[in-house]
């Protein structure tokens, strides 16, 4: 099958790309089948979703499709298409507030061009209802604030709580009783609410708040149930409607046991209230859906790691009593995105470990898999973007990352996920509490290092997972170009870098860069107002990266948050404003928005005399036809 182009378009900051399935080729009937009734049940949920986000968000979006569709006035216009500009964004986001900054957009068009055009669609109450939400940009500013001086519950745009404030919100959940063996997620699954005084919580489930389209998702998995892969995986279904009918909390924890334990079946999925990000209290689940289908090559790859974990621990450069005497339980898993849906689309993760909740992870682990259609996906719409032309420095380089930049950063993420942060332990009595606000910051460090440091060993190639030693040295050159050049193009002028990731990628590089300077292991070289930075001796580098993971890892086990705090607020938190306003013109002339999402491919029955005798999948191209018929 031919498959051109990975981007489909780009607007504003967002760049709409188009993943392939080809895993999906390689299904049985049956397999196909369950492939297309779970992607009907992924995108069931759109509506709790955008509910969820705001209070607003549905009648706007039924407002702004009656415009896209019926509006028989002048197209041509510049308002017209900041119009459309707003529409798309909207629809990216799930709402009117950017999916990643959280700020609410500002329109480019008028108040009173908006109320011409409800009006010429026969609708002009929308107008009255919307006037506010939509330009007064005090109003519902942020989806989510985490501002502790506020009431952050008050504060946030989202609409998980309903006249209640965060002290009453705080006071209501504290009081839940708990199962101390098994405890809930407490509010996972409901709306807090104020009535008459009283706070209570309207429940998501059948029959209860969202309820309709709870049954709509439902109508779809009972469908999916009969064509599961295995018999467990029929009962984890079945668990999953148990819990949508009577929002028990105590029946997700029983289907995130059961699905943590499913690993045989070719198709797996994602599907209900899961991430807890979109509420400033941490508690709230958004909906979110994922249909995936395992990639069997790719999954070699990860065995082989995972069956050589101890190898691999035993050889790390941290200190003896750091490191863990057996190594059991991993398993990760590649696997190929067949529908996103809800918080996961249509910008979507790269990967996924799951449960959240805590006490299952710790007794019973939890399943890690990531998608390496849509890295695939990202690679090749980079190809022709120009990012690596720009910053990369040498020809060797740029042919080097063109050849095998999309094996490497697969490598490294296997070697991360699947052995990085599984590897070392702490020392008895301590607990990664103490480490606090630099916890994840570290922890992502310390499993990008683990990674860092075996991408470049004989190890590798011995087992097969490597054709050549170019592969490490490509994934070299972009995490030290990606972490002193390259990710500053998400921060705006002025700001420092704050999240997680993209501090431990400037602590490890710019680390790196020092220590080495006497030896010349990186070489930051200017050229034509253009800085670069150049590996000169990737075996040093490498044990550099051997030296801060040891380190690293001694913080960690010995929870020590002074040498912590020192090292991440030293190297992994302040910009160079010279380099950074540098950077930020290169990447501006290249014209490459920062954020990118899917289109999905659509799943068609084919039926002959009341049977199903194929499912065909097709690749839509067009990401507006796609939002306005879901
Ligand atoms: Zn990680």
């Amino acid at each position: 099958m031919k498959f051109g182009n990975y981007v489909a378009e780009q607007f504003d900051d967002i760049r709409i790309l188009r993943y392939q399935v080809p895993a999906f080729e390689h299904l049985t009937l049956k397999e196909k089948i369950l492939v297309y009734y779970l992607s009907r049940a992924a995108s069931a949920g759109r509506d709790i979703l955008w509910d969820q986000n705001n209070e607003y968000n549905i009648e706007l979006r039924r407002i702004l499709e009656r415009i896209l569709l019926d509006y028989t006035g002048n197209r041509e216009c510049d308002e017209f298409r900041h119009f459309v500009v707003y529409a798309k964004k909207v629809f990216f986001a799930n709402g009117l507030h950017h999916h990643y900054s959280m700020d609410k957009f500002v329109p480019r068009f008028s108040a009173a061009y908006f109320r011409n055009l409800t009006e010429a669609v026969g609708q002009p109450e929308a107008f009255a209802r919307l006037e506010r939400i939509m330009f007064d940009p005090g109003f519902m500013a942020k989806r989510v604030v985490l501002d502790g001086d506020k009431d952050v519950v008050e504060a946030s745009a989202n609409n998980y709580y309903q006249g209640v404030t965060q002290k009453e919100a705080e006071r209501f959940y504290a009081a839940k009783q708990r199962d101390v063996e098994r405890p809930v997620s407490v509010g996972l699954n409901s709306t807090l609410v104020k009535r008459e005084g009283k706070v209570e919580e309207d429940v998501w489930k059948m029959g209860g708040k969202y309820g309709d389209c709870i049954e709509n998702i439902v109508f779809w998995l009972e469908k999916a149930k009969e064509y599961a892969c295995n018999e467990r995986q029929a009962d984890i279904i079945g668990i999953l409607i148990e819990y949508y009918r009577t929002g028990n909390l105590a029946l997700f924890d029983d289907f995130s046991i059961a699905w943590l334990k499913e690993k045989e079946g070719k198709v797996d999925f994602i599907n209900g209230f899961i991430e807890v990000y979109g509420d400033p209290l941490g508690l709230k689940g958004s909906w979110e859906a994922v249909v995936q289908i395992v990639d069997d090559e790719a999954c070699k790859r990860t065995s082989r790691l995972a069956e050589n974990a101890l190898w691999f621990e035993e050889n790390a450069p941290v200190e003896a009593r750091f490191k863990r005497m057996e190594v059991s339980g991993i398993t990760a898993r590649v696997m190929q995105v067949a529908q996103l849906g809800g918080d996961c689309y249509p910008a979507t993760p790269i990967g996924i470990n799951l449960p959240n909740s805590e006490w299952i992870r710790e007794r019973y682990g939890s399943k890690s898999v990531t998608f390496d259609n849509i890295t695939y996906a990202y690679h090749m719409a980079s190809l022709n973007s120009g990012v690596t032309d720009e910053f990369a420095y040498s020809d060797e380089e740029k042919e080097r990352s063109r050849e095998y930049g999309y094996l490497a950063g697969n490598i490294h993420t296997d070697l991360h996920e699947c052995l990085g942060h599984g590897s070392g332990k702490m020392l008895s009595g301590v607990t990664t509490e103490v480490l606090k606000n630099y916890y994840s910051t570290l922890e992502e460090a310390r499993a990008d290092l683990f990674a860092l440091y075996y991408i470049l060993d004989p190890k590798l190639e011995e087992l097969g997972i490597i054709p050549s030693i170019q592969v490490g040295m490509c994934e070299y050159d972009t995490y030290i170009r990606n972490g002193l050049l390259v990710q500053l193009t998400r921060i705006k002028p002025g700001d420092k870098l704050e999240e997680a990731h993209m501090r431990n990628r400037q602590l490890i590089a710019q680390w790196a860069y020092n220590q080495g300077l006497s030896d010349r292991v990186i070489e930051k070289v200017s050229e034509n107002g253009k800085t670069y930075f150049v590996i000169r001796d990737y075996q040093a580098l490498r044990a550099l990266f051997g030296k801060l993971l040891a380190e690293i890892q001694r913080i960690k086990s010995e929870g020590d948050y002074e040498a912590a705090r020192q090292l991440i607020e030293r190297y992994g938190v302040d910009v160079d404003g010279e380099l950074h306003c540098e950077v930020l013109k290169r990447y501006e002339r290249l014209n490459v928005p920062p954020y990118a999402g899917f289109i999905n491919p659509e799943y068609r029955l084919v039926e002959k005399e009341g049977r199903i005798t194929d499912v065909e999948v097709v690749y839509p191209e067009d990401y507006l036809t796609q939002m306005l018929h879901l």
